[in-house]
């Protein structure tokens, strides 16, 4: 709580403790940051959050973030490779690493561990086999994690891609069992790449 019990400030702390990371300690710091520089940051960040809540929007093809009146990278070129994520921050951090510069395709999820065909959970899956069957893609890389769900989802899509003329690799060894993409470290990111295993298609 502030001392003085402002409301607007109140209600500020409480949305800013809701980004990851920060306990209400940090956030404390940060609004106090804030309404000391009202016309350096808080009048940019106001615009600006104002313009991402109205133009950033997923693209419903591949999952990544784009502007709303402009197309999306994933439908302006030809690519022969797709690394499907879970998440963005999954894309994130690969693409952080440097270790793999082609397209991504997000998800947006993993499927639940008991598998149900019929309900794929809301997951870009139909987009992803269109992407695959237009672009002539030859390698569909699945970097989703290690857990019970992320190989679930792996299956899944392997089994959707089968009839497809593509090669299927999996994310190697060096992903620890329930380990998720987001939190590796380059080394492990790297050999997981590298080594990544072809699907045998049933
Ligand atoms: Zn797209």
């Amino acid at each position: 709580m502030t001392e003085d019990n402002v409301k607007e400030i109140e209600d500020l702390i409480k949305i800013v403790s809701k980004l990851p990371g920060l306990g209400p300690k940090s956030s404390r710091r940060i609004v106090l940051k804030l309404i000391n520089n009202r016309e350096e940051i808080i009048k940019p960040l106001t615009n600006t959050l104002v313009q991402v809540y109205k133009n950033v929007v997923r693209c419903k093809t591949c999952g990544n973030l784009k502007s709303l009146n402009s197309d999306c990278s994933c439908s302006s070129k030809k690519y022969d490779q797709i690394c499907v994520v879970e998440n963005i921050a999954d894309m994130w951090v690969i693409k952080n690493s440097g270790i793999y510069k082609g397209h991504y395709h997000i998800l947006g999820g993993t499927l639940p561990s008991f598998e149900n065909k019929s309900n794929n959970n809301g997951l870009l899956v139909d987009s992803l086999i269109d992407r695959v069957k237009k672009n002539s893609v030859k390698e569909v890389i699945l970097a989703t994690s290690a857990s019970i769900e992320g190989e679930t989802t792996s299956h899944y899509i392997s089994d959707s891609l089968k009839n497809l003329e593509v090669k299927i690799t999996r994310l190697a060894k060096g992903v620890p069992v329930g380990g998720e993409i987001e939190f590796l470290d380059d080394g492990t990111l790297f050999s997981a790449f590298k080594y990544r295993n072809p699907i045998a298609k049933d």
